[in-house]
């Protein structure tokens, strides 16, 4: 069973009659990464919000599997909870509270659903030093508020870091290179490339090709205008990052 299958998903924003995503199928097993690349404003967040569970979005057609179960039947909460990690769902800035006592909650109720036993104060400041030092995060950033006074990169490294503490099944990356320099989009990348595992799925979400050098994807998705128009391997990437987008919009305009 694949971990994720997406049929013919089709999702307008709620309140508006547009339609954004035109019947996007994807099916994502676990042990692989897949990049979803395309043009600004072509549905790529749209599909990682949705997988999440935010609100605003309404699916009119298709659905979503997840690990066999309808995805789209369950709350946010619980598909945190049985492994959908999206970055970008967490908090921007929480003055106050710091990563670590944020993190906590989230790691137990991620271990409760798995029916694994709390995580004590002693051992989860463990887990939070080891899995720091994983992804290269100095561990005084996690005692600071949650991603306060963080620079952009350090922000995108938290990310990685929260992804190596909820330890799930399918993780979303979307956009993590937006606005990093070379050493920063090298770090994270190092950190996602650990994090790959026989058992966890990754959707990694990209407008540039760049990313895709460093983690190095299986199979490389196009979307464009709604619908994924092309898939491929990491060639096709490379193709993108010599060619642009023009040209398979021209083509998938031509087909439809
Ligand atoms: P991408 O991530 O590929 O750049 P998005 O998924 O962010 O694309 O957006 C796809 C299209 O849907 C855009 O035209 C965008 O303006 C529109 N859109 C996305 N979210 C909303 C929203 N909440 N309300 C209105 N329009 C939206
Ligand atoms: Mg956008
Ligand atoms: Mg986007």
């Amino acid at each position: 069973m694949a971990l994720l299958e997406v049929k013919n998903l089709h999702v307008s924003v709620e309140d508006e009659d547009v339609e954004i995503l035109k019947g996007v199928n994807l099916t994502l097993d676990t042990g692989e990464v897949h990049a979803i690349m395309g043009p600004n404003g072509s549905g790529k967040s749209t599909l990682a919000s949705v997988l999440a569970g935010r609100e605003e979005y309404e699916v009119t057609e298709g659905e979503i599997l997840y690990d066999g179960e309808d995805l789209l039947e369950l709350e946010p909460e619980e598909r945190a909870e049985k492994g959908v990690f999206l970055a970008f769902q967490y908090p921007v800035e929480l003055p106050g509270v710091s990563m670590t006592n944020f993190l906590r909650e989230a790691v137990n109720a991620v271990r409760e659903a798995r029916g694994e036993e709390e995580l004590g104060a002693g051992d989860f400041l463990k887990l939070v030093r080891e899995r720091a030092k994983l992804v290269d995060l100095s561990a005084d950033l996690t005692k600071r508020a949650v991603n306060e006074g963080f620079s952009g990169g350090e922000k995108k490294r938290n990310e990685i870091f929260q992804l190596a503490m909820l330890e799930p099944r399918l993780a979303i990356l979307d956009e993590t290179d937006s606005g990093l320099d070379i050493d920063a989009l090298r770090q994270v990348s190092e950190g996602v490339n650990k994090l790959r595992s026989d058992d966890r799925g990754f959707l990694v979400i990209t407008h540039y090709q760049r990313l895709l050098d460093y983690i190095v994807p299986d199979h490389v998705h196009v979307m464009v205008d709604g619908r994924i128009v092309r898939s491929g391997d990491k060639e096709l990437a490379k193709e993108l990052e010599d060619k642009g987008y023009e040209w398979i919009r021209e083509e998938a305009t031509a087909a439809a």
